[in-house]
Parts: C-alpha cells; sequence; structure tokens
C-alpha cells in the first residue's frame, strides 16, 4: 500500500489562550492605536518592544506592520537614498529585493552557496559596489557571521539583518539580528511568532532607533516609547524625518507577547521536527541534506534539500509524485515564480546579470514548510515519502 499523508503544511497553531484573552481585554478597552492610552497605562506595543529587545538583548526595539515594513526602515534609517546600491542575497524571498525598491535603491545580488548561505566570495567581489548589505539569513541557514562582519568591516560596509526565518535562532551564541547595525522580523502567520502581520526592527544605534520610531509614524508621541533612546536623540532629527507610517497596533501586540515567551520551547518543537526529518532523509541518493554548522543555534521552522545537477524533468516529477501522496514541496529553481518561491530573475525591475553559479544551486533546492501542527510521526512518514519518490526517480536516471 503506498502511504499518504493527509496534514496541512499551511495550518498554524491556535493563538495561545493568553493571547486571545489579552486581545479580548485591548478590544474591550476601545483603545487599540498605540498612542492611545490611559492616564498611567503603559500600551501593549510598548511592552512588547521593551519584551523583544530584552530578550535578544538590543537597547532599542520598534514594533511595525510588516518584517517588509522594518527592512525599508532600516534602510532608510541609516540614509540608504534613491540610487543607491545594495548587496543582497539572490536566494531570498521577494520581500528583501522589495524593502531595497521601496526606498528607491537598486538590488545588488550575491552568490548562494551548497550550504545555502551568502557566498563571501562573491560579496568580497562585489563589495566595493554597496556600502550597504541587506542579509537575509533566509530558510534560516546563517553563514558564517564572524568572517560575513570581518568582511563586512573590513570595507565599510554596514549590515542590516533579514532575520524573518531566524527569530530564536544563533550564532555562536549571538542571537541572529544583533550581529548588523539592525535586525529585521516578521511576525506574520508563517514565521516563528504569528500576529497575521507584524514586524519588529532592533538596533543599538541610538540615532537610527529615533529616526525609526519617527518613520514609523511616532508623531511626536516618541516618549510613550520604553525600548526608545532618549529624548536627545529625537531632537536632532524630529525636523527632518518623513513620517511613513507603519505602526504596529496593540491588537497584534497583545496576541505577540505570550507567544514571545513561549519563543524557546517552540523552537525546541520545530528542532525535534526538523531533525525527524533530517534523520529520515539523510544518506539518500541522490539528495543532499543541508549539513548545519556546529555554531549554529538553529529553528527548524522549515526544511530544505538539494538536488544536485538533477535535470528539471526529474525535479518537476518530484514535486509532482509527492504532491500526490500529499507532501506539498517547493522548488526554487522552477523558471515561473510560483507563490512564494521567486528567485533573483523573477525580480526584473531589477538588471541583474545572470549568476551561472547561483542558478546552479537554485534549480536543486526543494523546501517544506514544518508547521507545529505536524507531530513527530507526521515528520517520518513525510521524510519515508520524498525518500521513496526520491531514489526511484534518482535510479531511474542514473
Ligand atoms: C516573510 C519574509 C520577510 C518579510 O515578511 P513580511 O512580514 O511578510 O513583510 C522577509 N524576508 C523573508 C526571507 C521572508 O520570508
Amino acid at each position: 500500500m503506498t502511504e499518504k499523508f493527509t496534514g496541512s503544511f499551511t495550518q498554524q497553531e491556535p493563538i495561545p489562550e493568553a493571547g486571545i484573552a489579552a486581545a479580548l481585554e485591548v478590544m474591550r478597552s476601545g483603545r487599540l492605536h498605540r498612542y492611545n492610552t490611559a492616564e498611567g497605562e503603559v500600551a501593549q506595543a510598548a511592552l512588547l518592544e521593551e519584551e523583544f529587545a530584552e530578550k535578544v538583548g538590543a537597547k532599542y526595539c520598534l514594533a511595525v506592520a510588516s518584517g517588509g515594513y522594518a527592512m525599508a526602515t532600516a534602510l532608510r534609517a541609516i540614509g540608504v537614498k534613491p540610487g543607491d546600491k545594495v548587496l543582497t542575497n539572490a536566494f531570498t524571498l521577494a520581500p528583501v529585493p522589495g524593502a531595497i525598491a521601496a526606498v528607491g535603491a537598486v538590488p545588488v545580488f550575491v552568490g548562494v552557496t551548497d550550504t545555502l548561505v551568502l557566498d563571501l566570495d562573491d560579496l568580497a567581489d562585489k563589495a566595493s559596489q554597496a556600502d550597504v548589505l541587506l542579509l537575509s539569513h533566509m530558510r534560516g541557514h546563517q553563514c558564517d557571521m564572524e568572517a560575513l562582519m570581518r568582511l563586512c568591516d573590513g570595507r565599510g560596509i554596514r549590515v542590516i539583518e533579514d532575520c524573518a526565518h531566524t527569530m530564536g535562532a544563533a550564532w555562536k551564541g549571538k542571537p541572529s539580528g544583533r550581529w548588523g547595525l539592525a535586525g529585521c522580523y516578521s511576525c506574520q502567520t508563517y514565521k516563528h511568532v504569528n500576529a497575521g502581520e507584524g514586524g519588529l526592527l532592533v538596533t543599538d544605534d541610538a540615532d537610527v532607533a529615533a529616526r525609526a520610531i519617527i518613520m514609523s509614524g511616532s508623531y511626536m508621541l516618541y516618549e510613550r516609547h520604553r525600548a526608545a533612546p532618549p529624548p536627545e536623540a529625537f531632537e536632532k532629527i524630529r525636523y527632518e524625518t518623513p513620517n511613513i507610517s507603519g505602526r504596529m497596533d496593540n491588537l497584534r501586540a497583545a496576541i505577540l507577547r505570550p507567544q514571545l515567551a513561549d519563543l524557546e520551547t517552540q523552537c525546541a518543537r520545530w528542532n525535534d521536527r526538523y531533525r525527524t526529518l533530517e534523520d529520515g532523509l539523510r544518506g539518500c541518493a541522490g539528495l543532499s541534506i543541508i549539513e548545519r554548522p556546529e555554531e549554529e543555534t538553529i529553528v527548524g521552522s522549515s526544511f530544505q534539500f538539494l538536488l544536485k545537477d538533477w535535470t528539471t524533468d526529474a525535479v518537476s516529477a518530484l514535486v509532482t509524485r509527492c504532491e500526490t501522496r500529499g507532501v506539498e514541496l517547493k522548488w526554487f529553481g522552477g523558471a515561473e515564480p510560483k507563490g512564494f518561491t521567486s528567485r533573483y530573475d523573477s525580480w526584473r525591475y531589477v538588471d541583474a546579470p545572470r549568476m551561472p553559479a547561483a542558478d546552479r544551486i537554485l534549480a536543486g533546492i526543494v523546501d517544506l514548510r514544518v508547521p507545529l501542527t505536524f507531530s513527530i510521526a507526521d515528520c517520518k512518514l513525510i521524510a519515508r515519502i520524498i525518500r521513496q519518490e526520491a531514489s526511484r526517480l534518482y535510479q531511474a536516471e542514473t
């Protein structure tokens, strides 16, 4: 009998009861806007910022409307101007080059290694083209952060981290988002905490924090922030910083606070599932597991493997066969963007040269989501199905 998986790859867990209760309280108060506070009250959004700053050890934190907004705001806050070039990953998702385009700047794509991280040799080659890197820890894979920072510091490149897939992750124990000048996180449903939409920006730089807070739409109410720099930091920039509204509201913040308090537990549950998939697929002929470096504290909320030098037809066949057995694989190598799997050459507003080395890797990247609604037994079954289908196809090919 052929086994089939019947679960949903897009079904997340419910919001914790504490979050639902806190959300009801905000709704009963009617004070959903973050600056709409009663005498002596501290807004949920301000508390969330304080708690997230504390969690990652940052001086300042700003809660905003999305991860994409956090990235664009960080770029603006460090002074990226229209026409400037910004280095970024060729292997990432559309909101990353989109954030660069949002400020009128121009992405310069940097290649990807076969461990799915930014290619530091390619970065060194392109380092003279820009003085900002928007580094995407795509699908949670972190490059050697010490080597990256050495390279960037040496070449005068400021780093903004896209941590949409690394909230809760670290390199050598230092949280993701704390290596560069600013770290940007997403609180969208498919990330590590779920408010439907939302983003967080952290930094230790008072000037960047002050600019980001004013840009997010604080009017002159910035003194209501807690994880914020002192008033002097705002005095200098308050007249020259535009309001580009993108605040987070108290309802989302209320939903997020209990999830944040529980992040470590959730990350451990993701990793149990990730390691189960890894064990189930290791050693499968034709299929390469991405071995994770010892320095990396991972959050296995999605899983990737490489089909090195498979033909387009063979990869498509694997995706189709797994789909008929209920396993939803996403292929980053497809010529046409489908769902979330677009690639650098699908972003045609950028005049990007071909990158043959990156193309070769991208052509073989297969991705699957690992929602926490999957049990360990589900992950074992998913691995068995992929293994069977991949082995069959690989044998037929060779
Ligand atoms: C989701 C995502 C973002 C931004 O998230 P939004 O909150 O949807 O704007 C940024 N980078 C990557 C890699 C993502 O997957």
